[in-house]
């Protein structure tokens, strides 16, 4: 598609937009200083469906009203509240019913799932993650290290970034592979990097994991509701996400979890809670446990309801959308934004987000020495404009297709030329 830098122009692709309508069902943040909201941060905190709150009340009402008869309720019965997620899940994860449960909070999973598929022994006990991995995710990597009886230092292999150091290069992978592959017990990446936005190709890292005699775990965190997966067919052993970033579940809202089904009936252990049993047998309070089918296994805990349900009332809406159609919209929005930079600001602001690996979000990062990349961000935030800072240098921005339009993006550029003005004012 050929751009303009032209309001009417952002306007006009707004209204051939065919998700433009979901705009309408999200709530955004007040106004300040007089002028609306750019919000541009989906990939940290998705905003509020309207739906959420009817959703929490229909659940608070119908504790008050039913009390303990509230988990066999003939609607909407507690015991099975998990599983109205499973069918969008499985959608957005490109996977079975079967592999998908809904189930704690996304580092909490990741090590539940590692208990199960990380498995070391004296000759193979690394863990590969990327140098520029979330610190959660290192600290989880590096404590079931250390509680395998293993030297985190020893037990951490890093995939190192190359040339403009922010760019993870397949290839590398594989020659990193190859030179230490049978030392390796698992390999926990991303699906898009948090920093720089870089989707990793998903497909090969598994291949490459499996060739290698390695496991294979991603943290969808960045990448669920983002972008397209097609996890059952890549193969990994098992992924987690949280549904608070693109999924719009709220703050702290319960995780998913996906465990591929080659492992249903290979002896796989894992830590098992009673909500792992099988349902049909699981009041019967037996001391032998009776394993539910699939991925519902690893839930231990009775569910939080509360937690749940605007997670439901914002897949609902996912659903309706569609991936493909957000897909879709999601590379224009963004290219749109990528070439607004471009046109305006003659390469004082470049983006580390490679251009043919990116979803939603860009990562700015300012390339004129003169500016105050910090300053920057603050003026964008005393302009209204919400995206997040990310140390050392990075501005990160995210148009949500479910809820952005082209006009939030046309407005982001324009309070970012105002933001730069200013500082090159006070410089
Ligand atoms: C957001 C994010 C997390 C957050 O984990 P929580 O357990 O939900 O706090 C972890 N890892 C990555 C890569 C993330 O982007």
């Amino acid at each position: 598609m050929n751009f303009e830098d032209r309001r009417e122009f952002a306007a006009a692709l707004d209204a051939d937009d065919p998700l433009g309508k979901f705009r309408e069902r999200f709530a955004f943040p007040l106004p300040k200083g007089g002028r609306t909201p750019v919000y541009l941060c989906g990939n940290s905190l998705g905003l509020q469906p309207k739906l959420a709150a009817q959703f929490v009340e229909q659940e608070l009402a119908q504790w008050r009203d039913c009390a303990v008869g509230g988990h066999f309720h003939p609607e909407r019965p507690w015991l099975a509240y998990p599983r109205r997620a499973t069918a969008a899940f499985a959608a957005l994860a490109g996977a079975e019913p079967s592999e998908v449960v809904a189930m704690n909070t996304l580092t909490v999973n990741l090590h539940l799932l590692m208990t199960s598929f990380y498995r070391p022994t004296a000759e193979r006990f690394r863990i590969l993650i990327e140098s520029q991995a979330f610190p959660s995710d290192r600290y989880a990597a590096a404590s079931q290290i250390r509680m395998h009886g293993h030297d985190p230092a020893a037990g951490i292999v890093e995939w190192t970034p190359r040339g403009d150091g922010s760019t993870l290069d397949t290839g590398d992978l594989a020659a990193l592979l190859e030179r230490e592959g049978d030392g390796i017990a698992l390999l926990l990446l991303p699906g898009v990097q948090y920093l720089s936005g870089q989707v990793l190709d998903m497909r090969e890292i598994c291949r490459l994991g499996r060739q290698a005699g390695s496991a294979v775990g991603f943290d969808l965190a960045h990448a669920i509701g983002n972008v397209e997966l097609a996890l059952h067919d890549w193969g990994p052993d098992f992924a987690a996400w949280c549904c608070y970033k693109y999924l719009n579940g709220g703050p702290g809202a319960i995780g998913g979890a996906f465990v591929h089904e080659r492992h249903f009936d290979d002896g796989t252990g894992a830590l098992l809670g009673w909500w792992g049993n099988d349902e049909a047998t699981r009041f019967e309070m037996a001391p032998a446990f009776r394993p539910a089918a699939g991925a519902e296994r690893w839930q231990m805990s009775t569910p939080p309801i509360l937690s749940l349900a605007p997670v439901l009332a914002s897949l609902e809406l996912f659903q309706e959308a569609g991936m493909t159609a957000l897909v879709a919209k999601s590379r224009q929005l963004t290219g749109y934004l990528a070439w607004l930079i471009e046109q305006r600001f003659d390469g004082a602001i470049g983006t580390i987000t490679p251009e043919h690996a990116r979803g939603a979000q860009l990562s700015l990062v300012v390339r004129d020495a003169a500016i105050d990349a910090r300053a920057l961000f603050e003026a964008l935030c005393e302009r209204n404009v919400t995206g997040d800072w990310r140390e050392p240098n990075v501005i990160r921005v995210a148009p949500a297709p479910l809820y952005n339009s082209f006009g939030d993006v046309y407005e982001f550029v324009e309070r970012l030329g105002e933001g730069l003005e200013a500082l090159g004012a006070q410089a």
